[in-house]
């Protein structure tokens, strides 16, 4: 794993939340991307080198939604940039490490990406991304 690619907050309001954040980091959302296929609308901050995601939920069976019902809003998810998300899936597998989608999806920000069951990471979910190469 090369870094943290960002971390990912959940929340219920995502335009009440791009307030606060905005005033926090002193500058606003640089982008907001919908993930149809996980129910969630995200915005991207760049703080320095890194991001921080806010994920709200669009549906109520969406990941983040069954989030918040069960811990509330806080801290959802660490994201590691990575050069080959395939080796990586298949090492980590072989470490013991139980990997959500064993075939990496397309995330938010041009991103493939691979979750870990936070049961076998110390109760933090982690997701892995690889920036998907831009055809030219
Ligand atoms: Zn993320």
């Amino acid at each position: 794993m090369k870094k943290i690619e960002h971390i990912g907050i959940a929340v219920k309001d995502i335009e009440a939340s791009n307030e606060v954040f905005n005033k926090l980091f002193g500058e606003p959302h640089y982008k907001t991307e919908a993930v149809e296929s996980e129910g969630v609308k995200t915005s991207f901050f760049q703080v320095g080198p890194n991001k921080i995601e806010l994920l709200e939920a669009t549906k109520e069976d969406s990941p983040i939604a069954k989030f918040i019902a069960k811990k509330g809003e806080g801290i959802h998810h660490i994201a590691f940039d990575v050069e080959d998300i395939e080796s990586e899936i298949k090492r980590l597998k072989d470490e013991g490490f139980i990997v959500l989608n064993e075939t990496p999806k397309k995330g938010a920000d041009n991103k493939l990406v691979a979750f870990l069951h936070p049961k076998t990471t110390n109760g933090v979910l982690i997701e892995l991304c690889q920036e998907i190469a831009n055809k030219e």
